[in-house]
């Protein structure tokens, strides 16, 4: 508590127990009096001052400076970006920005892939993507491979977005949960992507580390073979995606320490923002950052006793004093053609989905 506070306090102490201007000696006096000097507002500031919760005078006479978005909108974002001359864009994605390409959420429980592994007697679901299974039996985990597999989807209007904002100069670095290897098939280049659950694009022999691209996985997978290792002829090949239990790629830690202290906007992407330690990357921009996140569900809030209390961390959509985190409730691709057509590249971005759409389409046949 500041020092004018606490000359405040040695002024009442002096003053006691004559003065009725004080709080502390109003309990003597009628209600009616009390009622006329403590509006409900002024007895909630001065309990907060006394509980020494934050200095309510600074907090007001900041308001107005400490104002992030002028309009806690999707047009609110894009005005910061124009004003702000955003350079540094963090865009964060899990698996709802491929659902439109096709690729199941995989890790959900209520897709048909799982219904297909039946006969396999997995434990569980998850056992596909647990070292320990996969090393006794890594058939489920293969056949699974086989289906999502990259260069059987093509990227969407989100993916093709944030390639966009690349070319633009203004991606500092993606994140993504995926490992279907949209963002490459897109066109955003490596040093700017970090896969934080790995990736199909390379795979590694469980015994002897050596390395295998994707096109030699691949012609292995697809004729239903499971990829054994050619230098020492015992290891399986596991493509480098992240099993339950395995760290994140060394990348992840080394960007993120060096990214977010950078970040001037972050765009979080159709994700559900509950597997750890990829939903704790919100919390990780400076505390003036604006959050926009483009999603069906409102997902990653702040609660409880951190949002009572004030503690930074989560999103802060509802909070009265909002000005920094905004929720657009829908489809990333069309929350992303939207941020587009606002910031004036929406033709050029859908142009660019054609294009390249028909270049696939053209290297399938
Ligand atoms: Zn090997």
């Amino acid at each position: 508590m500041s020092s004018s506070k606490e000359n405040l306090d040695e002024e009442k102490e002096r003053e006691a127990p004559t003065t009725s201007n004080d709080s502390e000696n109003t309990r003597d006096e009628s209600l009616e009096d009390t009622a006329s000097k403590f509006s409900l507002a002024g007895l909630e500031r001065y309990l907060a001052e006394k509980m020494s919760l934050f200095d309510t005078d600074k907090k007001s006479a900041q308001s107005s400076e400490d104002k992030i978005l002028d309009d806690v909108s999707i047009d609110g974002i894009v005005d910061y970006l124009k004003k702000k001359d955003c350079k540094n864009i963090i865009t964060m994605a899990g698996a709802g920005i491929s659902t439109s390409a096709g690729i199941p959420d995989f890790r959900s429980l209520n897709t048909g892939l799982y219904y297909n592994l039946q006969k396999y007697n997995l434990p569980h679901p998850q056992s596909i993507f647990e070292l320990d299974f996969f090393q006794k039996n890594p058939k489920p985990f293969f056949v699974l491979a086989k289906e999502l597999c990259p260069g059987m989807f093509k990227p969407t209007v989100c993916h093709y977005f944030i390639r966009l904002l690349n070319e633009k100069g203004l991606l500092l670095r993606h994140y993504t949960q995926n490992v279907d290897s949209l963002e490459r098939v897109a066109g955003i280049p490596e040093d700017k992507l970090v896969e934080a659950h790995g990736t199909f694009f390379t795979g590694h022999c469980l015994r002897c580390r050596a390395e295998y691209s994707l096109e030699w996985m691949k012609e292995r997978i697809f004729k239903d073979e499971v990829p054994k290792c050619e230098k020492c002829n015992k290891g399986v090949v596991k493509p480098d995606i992240i099993f339950f239990g395995e760290n994140l790629p060394e990348k992840f830690y080394d960007c993120v320490d060096k990214d977010f202290k950078q970040c001037d906007l972050l765009i979080i992407l159709g994700s559900s923002l509950v597997v750890h330690p990829f939903a704790g990357l919100i919390s990780m921009p400076p505390s003036k950052t604006p959050r926009l996140l483009i999603n069906r569900k409102k997902v990653g809030q702040r609660t409880g006793i951190m949002a009572m209390i004030g503690l930074p961390g989560g999103l802060d959509f509802d909070r009265k004093d909002n000005t920094r985190d905004v929720f657009w409730s829908g489809d990333c691709d069309d929350g992303c053609q939207l941020l587009a057509d606002k910031l004036g590249w929406g033709e050029e971005l859908k142009k660019l989905v054609q294009e390249e759409h028909q270049k696939i389409e053209k290297n399938k046949l």
